[in-house]
């Protein structure tokens, strides 16, 4: 819908009315993003403008893929996810282009860049995915202008999005057509007007969908919306509305319902189980019993990879297996130790089916989304039991709920593919994964037989 031209050409607005002097940072999500945005986007916009390129002529030294001096005033291109050349940038206006697409802590982050300023202009857009995170979670916090059109029939003002799929009617011939939702006349989409849905919010939001695009039919619409096998796909990007089915995202609620009152966490265990470590700056563990109902054990958090050998013993560890990275020299120096029994974990989304346990380097790979599917499962089915409620279990229940699955798309191939997405701390819940592809090895049964 334009969208990033449009702020491309707020950018160079900014810098040739001078509001902005210490000037504006465009964020994209990767560094492959800024070299794809700035070459199909910027840099032909400047090449057809004559103003624009005399501009560009007089800081020639300084005109690169990162960095772009307009009317005296630096704007930045930047990854957000590379770490490098950001700690040094401060400006007076940023962008952050594909919102949902990044890490929100990370834009927190760069926020900072901004902590300088008097004047503070930032501008977030993406495609929605997930209610209530990324953008959807901003844009409810606006005054969330929606574009209405007038019925010229019964004088009714429509938002299409608040009716679809009834805005789009059949004619007699069996084409769609823009319908008011009153009197299902014909609407004339090329007149629209703002409407806000909050005026009392002082944050300008808008909400755009493909449904009055001027490039996209009706009947194109409506062949997707019914052919398609991604409609959380079709939601978020032909409707600019957030999707989240029932059974991709396990809520906290469900999760603590499996706690078993009468039975208690303890700090020991007699017969074998599975453990699964999640590595970060602590290491977030979950311990079950492999039998059928799994039987969740313990959950707890470590500071020091020395500590985990005592853990297994306590608990009668019979198979480990442990996040590979970050932390991969302690990974190695761990599996080393603790060798009949503990494997590194590699997630690999080319890899399909059942589990690849390397004996010899005691590794384990493992599709990330199809062991995340087969865990969530045995969460849905209430095939995993918890003991009786306590702090660490919340803290467990809460991290289950901060994954959900939903529909990427590969930029390039133009691929659809789901993917968990992580919406907050999710350590437990990988541990969990973890500890349920360690079970899998100690029931001597893959991937696949979850699904059987
Ligand atoms: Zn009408």
């Amino acid at each position: 819908m334009g969208v990033s031209t449009y702020c491309i050409l707020w950018t160079l607005w900014l810098a040739r009315t001078k509001r902005i002097k210490k000037g504006l940072i465009y964020w994209l999500p990767t560094d492959g993003d800024v070299s794809d945005f700035v070459k199909t986007k910027v840099d032909p916009l400047i090449v057809e403008n004559d103003e624009l390129q005399s501009e560009v002529q007089k800081r020639k030294d300084s005109y690169n893929q990162g960095l772009k001096f307009f009317y005296g005033v630096p704007t930045y291109w930047r990854g957000m996810k590379s770490k490098s050349g950001v700690k040094s940038i401060s400006a007076d206006a940023a962008v952050y282009d594909e919102f949902d697409e990044v890490d929100q802590a990370q834009v927190a982050q760069a926020r900072k860049r901004l902590s300088a300023s008097e004047v503070k202009l930032e501008r977030e857009l993406s495609t929605p995915t997930i209610p209530d995170y990324g953008i959807n979670k901003q844009f409810q916090t606006s005054d969330q202008c929606h574009y209405a059109f007038h019925c010229s029939s019964c004088g009714r003002w429509n938002i299409l999005e608040d009716y679809f799929p009834e805005c789009f009617q059949q004619d007699k011939s069996g084409n769609y057509y823009h319908a008011c939702r009153k009197c299902k006349n014909r609407l004339d989409v090329t007149k629209g007007r703002w409407v806000q849905k909050e005026s009392g919010n002082v944050i300008r939001g808008y909400q755009i969908s493909q449904l009055y695009s001027p490039f996209v039919s009706p009947n194109e619409i409506m062949h997707e919306y019914l052919n398609t096998e991604f409609i959380g796909h079709f939601y978020n990007h032909v409707l600019g509305i957030p999707y989240l089915s029932a059974t991709d995202r396990v809520t906290a609620e469900m999760v603590l319902s499996l706690c078993d009152p009468m039975r208690e966490m303890k700090s020991n265990y007699l017969p074998q189980t599975a453990m699964g470590i999640d590595v970060g700056s602590l290491l977030h563990i979950v311990i079950i019993d492999p039998k059928k109902p799994t039987k969740l054990i313990w959950v707890g958090e470590l500071k020091n990879f020395e500590e985990l050998d005592l853990l297994m013993l306590k608990f009668n560890t019979k198979t480990c297996v442990i996040d590979a990275l970050p932390e991969t020299r302690k990974v190695k120096e761990f599996t080393k130790r603790q060798v009949n029994k503990a494997w590194a974990c590699f997630y690999n989304d080319n890899m399909k089916g059942n589990y690849a346990w390397d004996e010899e380097q005691k590794i384990v790979s493992v599709n990330r989304t199809e062991s995340l599917d087969a865990s969530t499962l045995s969460i849905f089915r209430k095939e995993l039991s918890l003991p009786q409620r306590n702090p660490m279990l919340e803290r467990f229940a809460d991290h289950c709920q901060n994954i959900a699955k939903v529909v990427e798309e590969d930029r390039e191939k133009g691929d659809r593919k789901y993917v968990y997405r992580k919406i907050g701390p999710d350590h437990f819940r990988h541990a969990y994964n973890y500890a349920m592809i360690a079970a899998s090895k100690m029931r001597g049964s893959g991937i696949a037989s979850v699904f059987r």
